[in-house]
């Protein structure tokens, strides 16, 4: 058996007397796209700060490609991508600029890292604008940008905080085909949104309310457990118990 992704076992987080986050538990293979699927407030932010260690987590375990990230952060990161809810690109830097800084930092040679550059722009449909400054770059390419640039040193799992908020249609939905595209070549992608119409039918769901999960499975196995018949409803019905 191949090692997940990522493996998150009881792990629990309060700020002050707020909970969280409540004893979640669930994993995500190699090769497959989980969407981590809950309303405002679930605990989804908070989740991707104790396994990218912005926060520490108090208790349970996180593992990224096998790998303990409290008691091996290194490794544990190095194995990781990340593209946060808010942007994080330096504007006034060229698309390369931005992406090589990165690859430095990941300890890649220059030879190397204009070598994944050059592959990851070419995939994403925009080499031309490898020179192009960022600030220049619409909404959508700049999401694209830090997708490549979550790839670059190779990890074995890409976590996507809602990477598709405030973007049109169309930039929309050619990143989530991307991003399914990656989970098809091998990837783990944890993927936290409330946008339904970003999941496909093939993808694992994690339902988070209320910091606790309330099931997981693929898309078809969480409606049914759930009693409803589509997806949409799974959040009438976590909305129901407001
Ligand atoms: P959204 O989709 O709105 O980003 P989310 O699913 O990411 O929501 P979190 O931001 O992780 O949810 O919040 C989980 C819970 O923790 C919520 O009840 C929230 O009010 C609370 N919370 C989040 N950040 C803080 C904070 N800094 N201090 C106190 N409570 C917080």
């Amino acid at each position: 058996m191949t090692t997940p992704a990522l493996e998150v076992e009881h792990v629990s987080f309060a700020y002050g007397p707020q909970k969280a986050l409540d004893d979640v538990t669930f994993s995500v293979e190699a090769g497959r796209c989980a969407i981590l699927l809950g309303p405002n407030g679930a605990g989804k932010t908070t989740l991707f700060n104790l396994i990218t260690r912005l926060f520490d987590s108090p208790t349970g375990a996180i593992r990224i490609a096998g790998y303990d990230n409290r008691r091996q952060p290194c490794q544990a990161l190095a194995h990781l991508g990340v593209v946060f809810q808010q942007p994080t690109l330096d504007l006034d830097l060229t698309v390369a600029q931005n992406l090589r800084y990165h690859a430095a930092l990941h300890g890649l040679s220059r030879r190397e890292a204009d070598r994944r550059i050059a592959a990851e722009l070419e995939r994403l449909e925009m080499i031309q604008y490898r020179k192009t400054k960022v600030r220049a770059l619409s909404g959508g390419y700049r999401r694209r940008v830090e997708i490549a640039r979550a790839l670059l040193h190779c990890p074995a799992l890409l976590l996507l905080d809602e990477p598709t908020v405030g973007l049109d249609i169309p930039s929309r939905m050619a990143l989530v085909e991307h991003v399914h595209g990656l989970a098809r070549e091998g990837m783990g992608v944890l993927w936290a949104t409330h946008l339904i119409d970003e999941v496909e039918p093939s993808d694992a769901l994690i339902v988070l309310h209320r910091g606790k999960v309330r099931a997981t499975g693929i898309v078809t196995e969480v409606i049914r457990r759930l009693e409803v018949t589509t997806l949409a409803e799974v959040f009438e019905v976590l909305t129901a118990e407001e």
